[in-house]
């Protein structure tokens, strides 16, 4: 099933039913993040649009959902293939919406989702679970997992092409159909290789639509042919969709924000720290849930890693002209900027927090904003406890570890978190107390398809990633068969 179709830059076609269509909705406009320049005017889906894909992958289900794992390994593949192939323009895309540097979203974002899609070709094809047998005499019992049927998948605009693999593969391998929206900033990706995926998969199985998250978002969620919503998104966003869903008793995947504690002991190996913070708070501008944005130093190690550190993230380099020597891009939109400068503005209101670096908005064109470093902040301080996704990274001096545990566990969010120390004793009894969906040792970020990717708590349910995923994304189902006792 190889598509022969090339990808066209700059599409604004939405795809629904296996027809690539104009929106008839409103126009939104698209920017260039690091000139603030506009890239697009792609007009949303219409109320009818918006109909007419959902009753298609309600349609479309009937016959993808009775597929062989195979038969949906192979479409999965071929995706792969087409994004692969198309790498470098899909890359360009994705640096042009997003301003993050396109060297990087062409080795991390575009490497990503071609992987995400050949794991759950294999994985869906290698599922494993309960035995069947007789746990009632003369009754024979056996599960299975089914497709949940039409899926609306709901994206953010930090990483869109991987965020859309994230939710297209583990769906369309377990057997559902999909309308998926992307964020409203961030379209032209998915909507340029809507055309290739077109060629590889049966009219609709996967829809596309764009749109705001009140019109066309709320529009997806509160439909009663959707069975399940899938967000990555921000938190009240989360609880405006369970409230909608709740109306049809929809099952929800949510992925929510993030507010990675990062605890940093007296024995760790400092410039492991000093390297590991400087590339994973700022990767992505700080956007991005895992980010290592809330560190708790040792008082043994504080000074000097608040020091060393200073000069490390000042040296993080942005917004030059060669892509190659850029190391992160510009905030998404004006108004993130501004709302990440307020949050450092606020915290530089409170006598204590000391501006290591950093705490400025770049004076050039596009929506940059200097790394920032900030120490000497308390654990109830507003920067502390609140998501600011953005490239401002705080310190917080502390003494017994006991109780930076509890500082670390002390917050509504529960994505992602690290402990930094020589001593594997230690950080195995820390990572066993931390109240995180995930927990690196002398490491952050770091993200492989076979693992499970998700929160506890604010930070939602749901995993991504790995065969977690395959199992959110289908519903156990449990056939008894009445055969009597006797062979005769
Ligand atoms: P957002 O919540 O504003 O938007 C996410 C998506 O939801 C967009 O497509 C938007 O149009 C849609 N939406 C908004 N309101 C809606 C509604 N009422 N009904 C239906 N859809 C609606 O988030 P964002 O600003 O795009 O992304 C940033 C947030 O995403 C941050 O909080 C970040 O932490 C979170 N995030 C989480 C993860 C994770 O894996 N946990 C990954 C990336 C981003």
């Amino acid at each position: 099933m190889a598509s022969s179709a090339t990808l066209t830059p700059l599409s604004h076609h939405l795809l629904i039913n296996g027809e690539l269509v104009l929106g008839s909705g409103a126009p939104e406009t698209v920017l260039n993040p690091a000139t603030g320049e506009t890239l697009a005017h792609v007009h949303e889906a219409s109320a009818e649009q918006v109909e007419a894909a959902i009753v298609a992958a309600h349609e479309a289900c009937s016959s993808w959902s009775r597929t062989t794992p195979q038969q949906r390994s192979v479409c999965l593949l071929a995706i792969a293939d087409v994004i692969e192939r198309n790498a470098d323009s899909l890359a360009r895309l994705e640096a042009l919406n997003c301003g993050k540097p396109l060297h990087l979203a062409r080795q991390d974002d575009l490497s990503a989702a071609v992987d995400v899609f050949r794991f759950f070709a294999g994985a869906v094809r290698c599922q494993s679970g309960q035995l069947s047998g007789e746990y009632i005499p003369g009754y024979t019992s056996m599960v299975r997992r089914d497709p949940i049927g039409v899926i609306a998948s709901i994206a953010p605009w930090n990483y869109p092409l991987m965020m859309a693999a994230w939710k297209i593969a583990p769906a369309l391998a377990a057997g559902n159909t999909l309308v998926f929206k992307p964020s409203e900033h961030t379209p032209l990706s998915i909507l340029a290789l809507a055309p290739m995926l077109n060629t590889v998969l049966p009219a609709g199985v996967l829809n596309i639509v764009c749109g705001g998250g009140e019109g066309v978002g709320s529009h997806l969620v509160g439909h009663a042919k959707v069975r399940m919503v899938s967000l990555t998104g921000d938190i009240v966003t989360g609880q405006k969709i369970l409230q909608t869903a709740a109306k049809t008793l929809k099952r929800t995947h949510l992925e929510l924000g993030g507010k990675a504690p990062v605890i940093v002991c007296n024995d760790a190996d400092l410039q492991a720290v000093i390297e590991g913070v400087r590339s994973y708070g700022y990767y992505n501008a700080g956007q991005d849930c895992t980010a290592a944005c809330r560190i708790y130093a040792q008082a043994g190690i504080h000074d000097r890693l608040v020091a060393e550190l200073g000069d490390a993230v000042s040296s993080l380099r942005f917004a030059r002209k060669r892509d190659e020597d850029n190391e992160l891009g510009p905030l998404i939109s004006a108004r993130q900027r501004d709302r990440v400068a307020s949050f450092v503005e606020r915290a530089l209101g409170q006598p204590h927090i000391e501006r290591v670096t950093g705490a400025a908005v770049h004076s050039g064109p596009g929506f940059y904003y200097q790394p920032t470093l900030l120490a000497g902040c308390r654990q109830n301080d507003e920067i502390v406890q609140r998501e600011v996704f953005g490239p401002v990274v705080t310190v917080t001096r502390f003494d017994q570890l006991e109780q930076a545990v509890d500082w670390a566990n002390d917050s509504e969010y529960g994505l992602a978190s690290s402990v930094w120390t020589q001593n594997l004793d230690k950080a195995m009894q820390v990572a066993a107390r931390l109240q995180y969906g995930c927990t690196w040792i002398n490491s952050h970020f770091m993200l492989a398809s076979e693992m499970p990717h998700g929160g506890m708590k604010r930070s939602g349910y749901g995993k991504d990633l790995s065969s977690d995923s395959l199992q959110d994304y289908s519903v156990v189902r449990h056939i008894m068969a009445r055969h009597g006792n006797a062979l005769d």
